[in-house]
């Protein structure tokens, strides 16, 4: 695989027209583009991918289910060898799907990234197996921000009253480090009053929490809303790897 093979191209070209995205968007909102994190969301799509990725500059991925998530960070670490600095991994995991407890252990061993941190019970699992595995996990609290809970039942969040308990929770353990929260904005709704409510509840948590700096918001369809609302990390799938089968 070379940076010049057909796939490695159309990757180079979507990347290269997302960034554009977000440039015009962070211009526009009067924000530095370095202040936008592009995290590169390759759920269903091969290691090879990932590794093409990585050759074109992306630090930054993420998936959604632990059993693929797993095998694939294995098989790109290899594929890339030691990272250069210690302290400096080649390329950061961000886990952004919907966690249950008995994966947070294997979740802990690969991970840099947990943003959907939305119970008491998966932040002690999560503590527990950061710690078991002697790494600290950066963790985002996941919101619900749909109005009506029922109508979001089952795509995971925190009611926006529980937000506070939960950071202070996380902000108590010795495995974990509370960096902000992240939201999906509610299924066929325009999604910027939803953003601006993160944005909202963002600020409420970083009273308490002065660290916790870090807004996800923003996927393909919404990035520039979420760029305009404040968010600092953008989580785009579609838009640089192609659309995935329905049922990915
Ligand atoms: C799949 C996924 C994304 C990326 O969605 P696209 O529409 O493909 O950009 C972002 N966030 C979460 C939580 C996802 O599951």
């Amino acid at each position: 695989m070379s940076a010049a093979d057909a796939r490695s191209q159309e990757l180079a070209a979507a990347l290269a027209a997302v960034r554009q995205r977000i440039e015009r968007a962070c211009l526009a909102a009067g924000r530095a583009p370095e202040a936008v994190a592009l995290v590169v969301v390759t759920k269903t799509y091969p290691a090879a991918d990932v590794l093409r990725l990585a050759r074109l500059g992306v630090r930054d991925v993420g998936e959604n289910r632990d059993q693929d998530a797993a095998a694939k960070a294995l098989a790109v670490d290899a594929g890339l060898g030691a990272p250069t600095v210690a302290d400096e991994p080649a390329l950061r995991w961000h886990f952004v799907g919907q966690l249950q407890r008995n994966k947070a252990a294997s979740v802990a061993r690969y991970a840099h990234v947990v943003h959907s941190v939305d119970r008491a019970a998966l932040v002690q699992a999560l503590d527990r197996g950061a710690q078991d595995a002697g790494r600290r996990l950066d963790v985002l609290l996941q919101v619900d921000l749909d109005e009506d809970p029922a109508v979001h039942a089952g795509r995971g969040g925190a009611r926006p009253e529980q937000l506070t308990a939960l950071a202070d929770q996380v902000a108590a353990t010795a495995g974990l480090r509370l960096r902000g929260v992240m939201a999906v904005a509610p299924r066929g709704q325009d999604p910027r009053p939803a953003f601006e409510r993160l944005a909202a509840l963002a600020g409420r948590v970083r009273t308490a929490h002065p660290g916790a700096t870090w807004v996800s918001a923003g996927m393909s369809a919404d990035l520039e809303d979420a760029v305009t609302c404040g968010a600092t990390h953008l989580r785009v799938g579609s838009a640089v790897l192609g659309s995935r089968p329905p049922l990915g």
